[in-house]
């Protein structure tokens, strides 16, 4: 989709500081971060929600988690502790419709989230 900011950054039409990619996913600093470490992983192929996944993408929901926590080792965080958590749509806090899952470290995070 070209008027999807993430599927722009996946073809490399808008930079960003990429941690790790694959033919099926990417993962990249948030520009915005949350916390000192904060990964956003994502799959190439255009999926807007979690709401939107279907019995196909079971397999790359299965490597957007792996990759996940693959960031998170290679960030440093996987031993002291991170979250690896999915906004959907409007409630879930959703701004980007393109699923991503958000990695996050580097800090004591909080629970229950706001
Ligand atoms: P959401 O609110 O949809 O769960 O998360 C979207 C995330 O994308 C936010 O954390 C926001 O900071 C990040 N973001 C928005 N635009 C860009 C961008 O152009 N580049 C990068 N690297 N992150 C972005
Ligand atoms: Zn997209």
């Amino acid at each position: 989709m070209t008027d999807c900011l993430f599927c722009r950054i996946a073809a490399g039409e808008i930079p960003a500081e990429v941690i790790l990619e694959n033919e099926s996913v990417m993962a990249f600093h948030d520009l915005n971060p949350a916390a000192p470490q904060h990964a956003l992983v994502i799959p190439r192929r255009h999926i807007a929600t979690l709401d939107d996944a279907a019995e196909d993408d079971r397999a790359l929901l299965g490597e957007l988690m792996l990759a996940g926590a693959e960031v998170a080792r290679l960030l440093g965080c996987a031993e002291k502790g991170y979250r690896a958590v999915m906004n959907c749509n409007q409630d879930g806090g959703q701004s980007v419709y393109h699923i991503h899952l958000h990695v996050l470290g580097g800090r004591s995070l909080s629970w229950p989230p706001g």
